[in-house]
């Protein structure tokens, strides 16, 4: 199937008593709806990944993650649209899941590596897969083809916000984001949502990229004690929400964005008037390991 592909993602209005008392608009932008696991914005890093992989004659992808990655199932699902073969490099003990059995139905490899060797991962991949048919994709997407990719969500934007909240893990998809908003010259402020404790190296990483800090607000206390963790708080916000709006949201990445959009917006964060797009990144089968506790 040819790289370009046709993808459907509206931005649709939200509506709660709270938006109308305090006179504020906000919208989604349903990258969920893209594709049911091609998810969000791991299709938007995965996009020029892939056109360059074709363009080298790679047809081999060999990519890294946790057990729950959704970086590891899109590149899974993407790899078995788009004619690749995928190899799963995965964190950790051997274990089987939901996710990783998707991965696998779409044909791809699964390895586990203990933490160790992971943590050179660039190392590992030279060493066991160094030949020319091997394409290395970074945990995640974290890469600047996949900046490049998230930018491309600015340029599709049906109207003008003033604002733009969305989740961070490699802050990817943020920098694109903020790159897309500077290239057309429009002042939305980003707000930036990490959903790892202690996420000061995403500052970093964005100065790193050369991403202009001005008009970014970074939203720091609302990763809920840490990647992939939740409480009771959170799980009640996300049971009000998807019942209310019909938007399906999870705890590790969407869940936490929307409770701070919230959050901020009963707190007066955002001025009378103003129009708020939260961007939808998808990743449903996060779901999919809280669903016990939700
Ligand atoms: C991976 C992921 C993110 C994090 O995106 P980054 O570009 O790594 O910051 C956000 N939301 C969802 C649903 C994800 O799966």
């Amino acid at each position: 199937m040819s790289l370009d592909f046709h993808i459907y993602s509206p931005e649709e209005e939200i509506t709660d008593v709270l938006f109308e008392e305090k006179n504020i608009q906000v919208f989604a932008k349903r990258d969920d709806q893209i594709h049911p696991f091609i998810s969000g914005n791991k299709w938007r890093k995965l996009k020029w990944n892939l056109k360059a992989a074709k363009r080298e004659n790679k047809n081999k992808l060999v990519t890294f993650g946790g057990a729950w990655s959704n970086h590891i199932l899109a590149t899974a699902a993407a790899a078995a649209k788009f004619g690749f073969h995928s190899i799963g490099i995965i964190r950790g003990e051997e274990i089987t899941n939901p996710v990783l059995a998707i991965a696998k139905l779409y044909g791809m490899e699964i390895h586990f590596i203990d933490r160790e060797t992971y943590r050179s991962k660039e190392n590992y991949f030279n060493n066991n897969f160094g030949s020319k048919e091997h394409y290395f994709i970074d945990e995640g997407g974290r890469s600047d083809l996949g900046i490049l990719g998230c930018k491309e969500i600015i340029s599709e934007l049906t109207q003008d916000y003033t604002h733009i909240i969305t989740a961070a893990g490699t802050g990817t998809t943020a920098a694109g984001l903020r790159q897309g908003l500077d290239e057309k010259m429009f002042d939305t402020k980003l707000l930036i949502v990490p959903v790892l404790k202690s996420a000061d190296f995403l500052k970093e990483d964005l100065n790193n990229w050369n991403i202009d800090n001005r008009n970014i607000q970074w939203i720091m206390d609302y990763h809920f004690g840490g990647y992939a963790k939740t409480n009771y708080e959170l799980n009640q916000f996300i049971n009000f929400f998807v019942s209310h709006t019909g938007i399906l949201i999870e705890p590790t990445y969407t869940g936490k964005v929307c409770y701070a959009l919230y959050d901020l917006i009963q707190k007066d964060h955002f001025p009378q008037g103003s129009k708020i797009l939260f961007l939808h990144t998808g990743g449903m089968t996060g779901l999919l390991g809280h669903l016990n506790k939700m």
